[in-house]
């Protein structure tokens, strides 16, 4: 073991079991090692790089902010928070952002808003938060309350009270629970990203989007992972022909730097008013400037090619030796293995392909941009170690 490896084990937390490789540098889809061994990139930093490392347009605007003023805080004005809250607007259909760090922090934003809109609208006891079992919403002890997987919870009690866990599909026992329990919102996302790349279905989330209607219950889609193009379209809801009340996003938003943002819709816009809520670092203009360059190439012609490349990589796959099944949605894909996904993920590593699990699935959550002879490459990688 190098150097580096031996004070990195040593000296930070021991939270994380690192793949036993040192990644120096990077262009686009392909990254390298310590030793100058290449690798192409199919996990891009947990569906964050969305156009790969060291993106020339995305490090041009970001440079050019660097340069101007890298933080000045929330007490005043900077032009990339406010241009990024118009284009997430505009093109969303929302009414305003709120700012943050992390997904975690955004989804935090949007349970604040759920149970002070329901406090305002219907009384206090109006404060419980549906979310789906098999569901990931972070870390913080509030958003690891709302993951719906037991596992998580077990060394971090007491848990924050309010969150009910209902079975994804069963969408009259979700409506039943939301009454029964008096729910301010139910947060959902499209496609379970951490639980094993699940692809909720389109009358699953019309019939809660309708119900959530109805009964003036907050409808809160959790993007972080779908979010920014991820799912071939700009956010994973848009697939659904739905419109929700509150969007988190986070991991792609920032290109590479950290940036989570809440969307809020007409409906609850005003909920959270001065002093409610705040982020010393939400909406920083480095984050912001980097973030809106993005978004602005998120159009399209970008996601048809995101869609394209999806139904390539599921064309390629299906039925290939040693894969029993793909999930997923666009550029977002769950493979089923005979073999542990951990052991292909390890033998794939060796091939110079970095591929993600999620539960018992290979993931892959390439580049949006990823050339096609790359993706080519890491398919046929992936297919070889799957045969094999
Ligand atoms: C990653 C993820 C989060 C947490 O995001 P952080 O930036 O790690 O706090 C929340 N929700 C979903 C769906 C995620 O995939």
């Amino acid at each position: 073991m190098n150097n580096l490896k031996q004070i990195d084990q040593q000296y930070v937390a021991g939270t994380y079991n690192r793949f036993p490789v040192e990644i120096v540098s990077g262009k686009g889809s392909l990254v390298y090692d310590e030793n100058g061994k290449e690798y192409i990139d199919m996990g891009t930093g947990i569906g964050v790089t969305g156009f790969g490392i060291a993106d020339e347009e995305w490090v041009a605007a970001v440079t050019a902010q660097l340069n101007k003023v890298q933080h000045m805080s929330n007490l005043y004005y900077t032009e990339p928070c406010a241009l990024l809250a118009q284009e997430m607007c505009n093109r969303t259909g929302m009414a305003k952002v709120f700012f943050a760090n992390s997904g975690a922090e955004a989804n935090e934003c949007a349970i604040k808003v759920a149970r002070k809109y329901a406090a305002d609208k219907k009384g206090l006891e109006y404060s419980t938060i549906i979310t789906l079992k098999n569901s990931f919403h972070g870390r913080t002890l509030t958003t690891l309350s709302a993951t719906g997987q037991e596992h998580y919870h077990e060394l971090f009690q007491p848990l924050t009270p309010g969150f009910v866990h209902g079975d994804a599909g069963d969408l009259e026992g979700i409506t039943k629970l939301a009454l029964s329990s008096k729910a301010a919102a139910i947060l959902i996302e499209c496609v379970q990203g951490e639980g094993g790349v699940i692809a909720m279905e389109p009358d699953f989330v019309k019939g809660l989007a309708a119900f959530c209607k109805e009964q003036d219950i907050l409808l809160m889609v959790d993007e972080v992972q779908t979010g920014n193009g991820r799912t071939g379209q700009l956010y994973a809801y848009m697939n659904y022909g739905i419109q929700p009340d509150v969007v988190s996003t986070a991991k792609g938003l920032g290109g590479g730097l950290p940036l989570g943002a809440a969307l809020l819709s007409e409906k609850v816009q005003n909920v959270l008013g001065f002093g409610d809520h705040g982020s010393t670092f939400g909406g920083n203009p480095v984050c912001c400037a980097g973030a809106l360059s993005i978004l602005q190439r998120i159009d399209e012609n970008l996601l048809a090619e995101v869609r394209r490349k999806g139904e390539y990589i599921r064309q390629q796959l299906d039925g290939a030796k040693g894969i029993t099944g793909l999930s997923g949605m666009g550029l977002m894909v769950g493979i089923k293995t005979e073999k542990p996904a951990g052991q292909l993920v390890k033998a794939l590593l060796d091939k110079g392909v970095l591929c993600l699990t999620a539960k018992d699935k290979v993931r892959l959550l390439p580049a949006l941009n990823i050339p096609m002879d790359v993706l080519a490459k890491a398919i046929d990688a992936i297919k070889e170690v799957c045969a094999e």
